[in-house]
């Protein structure tokens, strides 16, 4: 096979996994959006059809060839088809160590496994889940088998999620939140509580659609190119950077879900609207890293939305919408109500001091589990309420409250979880490299968030894929990722809140 014969292999392929893709994608979003519930059997089994075609692609003789031709020629390529090849290589020999049966019958499993656990959850019975849980566990631990690994088992599945990281950078990572972060919560758990009882009032679901709509908008989610509905769980779903959509959620006692929801899932959508057009269409069009795509996130709904400097410009929007319901609130009490710290059990609706915790228990519960072949599915609840009392403080009553409160698991998103903690611990990261070139509070306050945006579009979105996590990270400040401007922010803050 030639060079050219090659790249056309190459691009060929591409545009027919681009094609599975998005029919994959858009049986997602149904599934996700819309499906009645005796829909979801055929619609996974279509997930599964379209799985066995895109394995066929990325383990064919012919295409594997393609690469190794085009990797042997690197002097040839652009950085952009360097980092396709190298990228598609590691896909397609990671692809073909998993049979073709397995493959197709995992991703059926797992497409199928979610109402399983949609049940389970809504009946708080762990044991109807317990099965077919097993079954994905067991189907993980064959994959690390055939991945290969060094150290701990669990880094398989890790680095599958974010390029580079291991247990042992974890363990590390993991034990610095620790150390900063319990001590804190203890200090502010003896200092006294706002009343947000305001903020359970009955806010109407329609006008909060309203302004969630109008929120997205002021973040610069761009609606030609995107849009914004409801689901029970908020995601986003990229098809490329044309088609970006992402859901909210709406409950009439639980205003500041919403809100939060729709910030959050607009960082999560500007990244994926922002990447350049040069890398459009190839393998590349997609995040770096879970982790990185995560610090877009929680850069929007942590170190911008629940920021008072935010909310001078927007709670008297929020104000008009609600006339009746926060006329008597001041900014300032709204904002300490938006970040009262609060042991609690759903880590979805965790404050930002306590969040982290709730990762640490999920990765400890996951490690134990692949460390441990022998350990019986039916001890994972007793093990998850353990860590729960142990780092929270807080007893477990329910499995719908504790193991089965999160979906990952029944997507075999194993080595997931941690990427929420890292990506949150990245924004900070972000955030103080950014405010070398940015006055970020004056920017904040006059609600003029597009010199934000281009920095995070400059140095994070444009590349898509293209560099590593890590490199992303140190190009902001030639400095390796820190989790102490994490520690130190949260310190600063909340010690202000709470005036300790
Ligand atoms: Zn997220």
């Amino acid at each position: 096979m030639t060079f050219d014969e090659a790249k056309k292999c190459l691009n060929d392929n591409t545009i027919k996994r681009n094609h599975f893709n998005r029919a994959i994608t858009l049986i997602c979003w149904d599934l996700e959006t819309q499906t009645p519930a005796k829909g979801v059997v055929r619609h996974s089994e279509a997930i599964g059809f379209f799985s066995e075609k895109l394995y066929k692609i990325f383990t064919s003789k012919e295409y594997r060839h393609a690469l190794e031709v085009l990797n042997t020629s690197r002097e040839n390529l652009t950085e952009i088809e360097k980092r396709i090849v190298t990228l598609s290589i590691k896909n397609s020999d990671k692809t073909a160590k998993i049979p073709q049966h397995e493959y197709v019958e995992f991703s059926e499993l797992t497409a199928l496994a979610q109402s399983v656990w949609a049940e389970a959850r809504e009946k708080n019975d762990f044991s109807i889940f317990a099965h077919t849980l097993e079954k994905i566990i067991e189907f993980q631990r064959k994959f690390i088998s055939y991945f290969g690994f060094e150290g701990h088992p669990y880094n398989a599945l890790v680095c599958e999620y974010e390029e580079g990281m291991s247990v042992e950078k974890l363990d590390d990572f993991f034990n610095t939140l620790k150390q900063e972060i319990v001590p804190l919560i203890a200090r502010i758990s003896k200092e006294p509580q706002i009343n947000t009882e305001a903020l359970h009032q009955k806010f109407d679901v329609d006008t909060q659609k309203k302004f969630s709509k109008w929120l997205a908008e002021y973040l610069h989610f761009d609606f030609e190119r995107g849009l914004l509905a409801e689901s029970v769980h908020p995601f986003t779903l990229h098809f490329d950077k044309n088609d970006v959509r992402i859901t909210s959620r709406y409950h009439a006692e639980l205003l500041l879900s919403s809100i939060f929801s729709t910030i959050h899932e607009s960082g999560h959508a500007l990244y994926d609207q922002n990447m350049g057009d040069d890398i459009l269409g190839t393998l590349l069009s997609e995040e770096t890293s879970y982790g990185i795509h995560e610090s877009q996130s929680r850069f929007f709904e942590n170190l911008i939305g629940k920021n008072i400097l935010f909310w001078k410009k927007v709670y008297p929007k929020l104000q008009e919408s609600f006339k009746a319901e926060l006329s008597d609130i001041s900014l300032e009490n709204f904002y300490r109500m938006m970040n009262i710290v609060e042991p609690s059990l759903i880590r979805v609706e965790a404050d930002e001091l306590t969040y982290p915790l709730h990762i640490v228990i999920r990765y400890e519960v996951e490690k134990t589990i692949f460390e441990n072949p022998s350990l019986s599915i039916h001890d994972l609840p007793k093990l998850w309420n353990s860590k729960y009392k142990e780092y929270l403080g807080i007893d477990v009553q329910s499995d719908s409250e504790g193991i089965l409160q999160d979906v990952h698991w029944s997507g075999g998103s194993f080595g997931y979880f941690p990427t929420y903690a890292l990506g949150t611990a990245y924004a900070s990261h972000i955030l103080y490299h950014m405010r070398k070139t940015l006055d970020f509070d004056t920017l904040l306050e006059k609600g003029d968030l597009r010199p934000i945006l281009n920095y995070l579009t400059q140095n994070i979105h444009q590349y898509g894929g293209l560099k590593t996590p890590s490199e992303l990270i140190f190009n902001l400040g030639q400095e390796d990722f820190n989790p102490k401007y994490f520690t130190d922010y949260l310190k600063e803050k909340f010690s202000k809140i709470y005036n300790l």
